[in-house]
């Protein structure tokens, strides 16, 4: 099992919201990624989405993305649960894929049902073709319910696997961050990838402090000799 936050994105020039390029015109990302923020200021909002869609639109997967890809071909049973909501490990290729914050890409009506693909980068609020009420993206603000299938699903796949890679999540945001522990419960062997000691550090059985792009190749790569793949 993989959990990815925004770290394993940083590589492909997408600022993660902790990191000193967080801050959006003065704004913390709980302010603005959040139903208060959003009734404070749809407009704010929706601006701020629409500068990440512009960098996420124009970012591409890296080597962390692709090493990964590389990984499930190599294990029959391999699950991926990211926090991110860029699309990148679709891009990339990856195939049991779990998104446990939506997608950037995605929105819903805030009235009515509806909800559509939109890759739309406006400075305006788009309006809900059906009622005409406001539309926001389909993605899990702070203080939100995450999808419950998804969560099943990753509840799931902590509490069965063997093997945790933990990489680039400061492992602050519940309930992702307690996947680690359900696994670790089971008596898997957790092992993290970050640039930054994270309050899951303690728990890993093995810390790789590093960029997610530089160790993940060599990881496959150790991988294939260890099994006598190359
Ligand atoms: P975060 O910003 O809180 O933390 C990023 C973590 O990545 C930090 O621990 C940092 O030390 C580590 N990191 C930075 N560069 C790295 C690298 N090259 N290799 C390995 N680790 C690296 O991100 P989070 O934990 O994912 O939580 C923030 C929330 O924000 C998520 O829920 C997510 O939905 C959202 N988010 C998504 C994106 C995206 O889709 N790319 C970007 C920013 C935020
Ligand atoms: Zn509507």
């Amino acid at each position: 099992m993989v959990l990815t936050g925004a770290g394993v994105s940083a590589e492909s020039g997408i600022p993660t919201f902790r990191g000193p390029d967080g801050l959006w015109k003065n704004h913390k990302p709980e302010e603005l990624a959040s139903p208060s923020g959003f009734a404070k200021d749809s407009a704010l909002v929706w601006e701020w989405y629409n500068w990440r869609r512009d960098v996420i639109r124009k970012a591409k997967p890296n080597l962390a993305h692709y090493a990964l890809v590389d990984m499930e071909s190599r294990i029959e049973e391999f699950t991926l649960i990211t926090q991110n909501v860029d699309n990148l490990h679709f891009e990339a290729g990856s195939q049991n894929v779990h998104e446990l914050h939506g997608n950037i890409f995605n929105v819903k009506c805030t009235s009515c049902g509806f909800k559509a693909d939109n890759y739309a980068v406006s400075n305006n609020a788009p309006k809900c073709p059906d009622c005409g009420n406001l539309l926001r993206p389909d993605v899990v603000w702070f203080g939100e319910e995450l999808n419950p299938a998804v969560l099943a699903k990753a509840q799931e796949a902590s509490a069965t696997c063997e093997l945790f890679f933990i990489i680039g999540t400061s492992a602050l945001v519940h309930p992702a961050a307690s996947f680690p522990s359900i696994a670790k419960a089971n008596g898997c062997f957790l092992v993290e990838i970050n640039t930054e000691d994270t309050p899951l550090t303690p728990q890993a059985n093995e810390v790789i402090r590093g960029k997610a792009s530089e160790w993940l190749p060599k990881i496959t790569i150790l991988y294939d000799k260890i099994t006598g793949k190359s």
